[in-house]
This record gives structure tokens, sequence and C-alpha cells, in this order.
């Protein structure tokens, strides 16, 4: 059995196995795919110490990092479910069962997507969800941001400091955020709303995003915008449906976690853009992930003897 079992290999599980084999434990780690999401991105720029990298170069240094110490790396797994116990247990799709004292989650999360045409197509090429991370690359461009959800409104607020003209595209009736956030984002003089709207595709020129058409919902009008960026603001979904009944999420999904990465259940710490912690970014996640490894570690040492 291991001392420590990481389920997720992007930044914060990277971060705790690091952690955890450095304290000559026995560590492994379980990933669907090594690296997690920043091998979807090509502009890293705010990683510090790293001015500037880009996704898979990232990732690649991140497993070299994991490379250096005695740890199983288990790539291309996925866990199914998480089984309690004196020796916890993690089953995997493969039907294979690894067995830990200590498990650290840090399974991460994926972006809502729209799923209008050119969406996929134009992924970092325009179509950008991270404000904090590709909002520099739009400065002085027009750009819309859809949702009018806290993260969508927050967006809006953020870019519209940034760059020239920002759409903010809602397709309900009224926004969602919390009034604080809509006055202040009212108050801006280089941000349009438009309430009722049904994105209906994302345009370019083959290379780049150039507009994006929307349907009036009150009039069935269609509209173009013309425009260099469109960031999808619909939600983050944590990657927890494999633990729904064996850990307390919180009411969008994410596990809930105490400052030291404790989970509801012992012996189990969760790390990363899959638990409540707010603001989901790299260096975040890592911060978390060497975090919840020492958190394992603290609770291994003050475990009585097996
Ligand atoms: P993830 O990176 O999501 O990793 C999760 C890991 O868990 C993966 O290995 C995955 O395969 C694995 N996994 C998931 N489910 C299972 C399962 N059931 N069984 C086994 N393994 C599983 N942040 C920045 O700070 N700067 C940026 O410039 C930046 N740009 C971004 C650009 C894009 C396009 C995207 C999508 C995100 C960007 N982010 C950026 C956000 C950043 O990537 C995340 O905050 C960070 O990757 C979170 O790390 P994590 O380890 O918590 O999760």
């Amino acid at each position: 059995a291991y001392d420590v079992l990481i389920v997720g290999g992007g930044p914060a599980g990277a971060a705790a196995a690091v952690y955890a084999a450095r304290k000559g434990i026995r560590t492994g780690i379980v990933a669907q795919r090594f690296g997690g999401q920043v091998l979807d991105t090509m502009a890293i720029e705010n990683f510090i110490s790293v001015k500037e990298t880009d996704g898979p170069k990232f990732a690649a240094a991140l497993e070299e990092h994991v490379r250096a110490y005695d740890v199983d790396i288990m790539n291309l797994q996925e866990a199914t479910s998480l089984v309690p116990g004196k020796l916890i247990q993690i089953e995997l799709a493969n039907g294979g069962v690894l067995k830990s004292k200590t498990v650290i989650v840090s399974t991460g999360a994926r972006w809502r997507e729209i799923n209008v045409p050119g969406e996929r197509e134009y992924r970092n090429n325009g179509v950008a969800y991270c404000p904090h991370c590709d909002g520099p690359l739009f400065k002085g461009k027009r750009v819309a941001v859809i949702g009018g959800g806290n993260s969508g409104v927050e967006a809006a607020i953020d870019l519209a400091g940034l760059v020239k003209h920002v759409t903010l595209i809602e397709f309900g009736d009224a926004l969602r955020a919390d009034a604080v956030l809509q006055r202040k984002l009212r108050s801006l003089p280089n941000v349009t709303v438009i309430t009722s709207a049904l994105t209906t595709e994302i345009h370019g020129d083959g290379e780049r995003v150039s507009a994006l058409a929307y349907k009036d919902r009150k009039t069935d009008e269609l509209h173009r915008v013309e425009l260099e960026g469109v960031f999808i603001q619909i939600g983050l979904v944590p990657n927890t449906e494999w633990l729904e009944g064996t850990l307390a999420l919180s009411r969008h999904g994410e596990i809930e976690v105490d400052a030291r990465g404790q989970t509801s259940l012992p012996g189990v710490f969760a790390a990363g853009d899959v638990t409540t912690v707010p603001y989901k970014q790299i260096v975040i996640a890592a911060g978390d992930g060497a975090k919840a490894a020492l958190s394992a570690f603290d609770h291994l040492i003050r475990s009585p003897l097996a």
C-alpha cells in the first residue's frame, strides 16, 4: 500500500507528489492525462519565476520534476471511486484497485463550453476561458464575455480595464451577478450589456476570431458583433462526479476543504481547481498541492502504528 496516493496529475498533483516524496514516504500518482489543463494552453505568463512558457513545456517540466523522485506514476488511468477504510481504496476504470493510507484528490476542473460552431476551432486563437490568464493578450482590442453570472460580470469589469471594448452577452432576461458587481459594470464607459441573447456562432478568418453572432431571443433577430476575442464564462465544472456521496461537496460540486486541505473524510485531502479554494490558477493549485502533501504527512505521523 502507498503512504500517499495522489489522484490527478496537474500542477496540484505534481506539487503534492514532489512534497510527499521528499518526506521519504511511499508515493504514487494516478492521472488520466499527466499535465492537466495546462496542456490546453499556449501562453503561461503568471507562474511566478517563469516569465513566459507554454502549456506543453510547462507540463513536461512538471513531469520531469516528479520523475526526479521515487514516485510511481500511473498515467492514462481514470479513478472511478474512492472507498473509505483503514486503507483507502481507489478503484480504476481498468478494474485495478490501489490502496493507500492517505489520498490527495487533485482531479481539477474543466471549463463549461457553449458548444457553438467556432468555439473549438478558435480555442486559444481568440476564444478564451480565463481572464486572469489571457486578458492581457487582448489589450486595446474588442472582446465579448459570454455569461452574466458573477464570473462573467467580474471578467467583464476586469477586461474593461485592459481592452478597448467589452460586450457582455447574457442568455437570460437579466444579469445574475451580485448587485454591487452589476452597478460597477454599468458605470464603465466601454462596456455594452446585451441580455436575452443566444450566442449562435463564433466567426473567424480561418486563423483568428473576427466576430460573434447572436440571436435576440425576444425578436428572433440575428446580430453580429465584430471583435477579436470571446471569453466564455458559463461555469467551471469540477471533476468530482466520481466522488458524489463519498466526500462533502459544495453546491457547485467542489470538494470542501479546510485551510490544510483536509476533506470531510479523515486521511483524504484535496487540492487545486477541484476544491472550494477560490481563484483557479496554476500557482494557487501548486501551492495547495504542497500544502495537502504536508497535511497528509502530518496525518501519517499522528496515526496509530499499523
Ligand atoms: P488540472 O490541471 O485540471 O489537472 C487535473 C488532473 O487530474 C489531470 O491530470 C487530469 O487528467 C486528472 N484527472 C481528472 N479526473 C480524473 C480521474 N477521475 N482519475 C484520474 N485522473 C483524473 N492558470 C494560470 O495560472 N495561468 C494561465 O496562463 C492559465 N491558462 C489556462 C488556459 C487554459 C486554456 C485553461 C483551460 C486553464 C488555464 N489556467 C491557467 C488554469 C490552470 O490550468 C488551472 O488552474 C490548473 O491547471 C489547475 O491545476 P489542478 O492540478 O488543480 O488541475
